[in-house]
C-alpha cells in the first residue's frame, strides 16, 4: 500500500491500492480524484462543494488536482459573454490551498479571484443596478 512521507502537505490524502484507469468511486458516494504522489497513486477526497468528474481526467499529479464547483452564470449584455463564477481550488499547487471564487468577466476562460468582499460587492452593484431597472419598470403603465 503506498504510503505518504512525513511532512509533506498531503493530509487530505488517503492511501489506496488503486491503479490509473481503475474505477475509484466510492460506495457511499463521496467524490475524491485520483492523484499520483510520488509514483503513487492516491485518493484526494473532494469538498462538498466539486462537481468535477475527476474519473474522467484521470490520475493527474497532486499539484494539478482542481477541485471546482458547478458554474453560476450571470447575464451580461446581448451579444456579450455571460460572466462566470465557481469556486475553485488547487489544494496542493504552491500558494494555493485555499477555496477562491473564480470569475471569468470576458468569456475568455481567463479568470480572476475574488475575495469574498470583492464578490460581496459585486452582487451588491449589480443589484442596485437591478433596483434601478425596476424603477424603470415602474415608470411604465
Ligand atoms: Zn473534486
Amino acid at each position: 500500500m503506498p504510503s505518504v512521507a512525513a511532512g509533506a502537505n498531503v493530509s487530505p490524502c488517503e492511501s489506496v491500492t488503486a491503479r490509473p484507469g481503475v474505477d475509484v468511486s466510492q460506495g457511499d458516494g463521496s467524490r475524491v480524484a485520483a492523484a499520483v504522489f510520488r509514483g503513487e497513486v492516491v485518493l484526494v477526497p473532494c469538498p462538498s462543494w466539486c462537481s468535477t468528474d475527476h474519473a474522467a481526467a484521470g490520475p493527474r499529479d497532486l499539484e494539478s488536482v482542481a477541485h471546482a464547483s458547478d458554474s453560476v452564470w450571470l447575464p451580461t449584455r446581448a451579444g456579450l459573454a455571460d460572466m462566470e463564477v465557481f469556486v475553485s481550488q488547487y489544494p496542493f499547487a504552491d500558494g494555493g490551498t485555499a477555496p477562491v471564487l473564480a470569475l471569468d468577466a470576458t468569456g475568455c476562460g481567463e479568470f480572476v479571484e475574488l475575495t469574498r468582499a470583492e464578490a460581496r460587492t459585486l452582487i451588491a452593484e449589480r443589484r442596485a443596478k437591478l433596483d434601478d431597472f425596476e424603477a424603470l419598470v415602474d415608470l411604465v403603465p
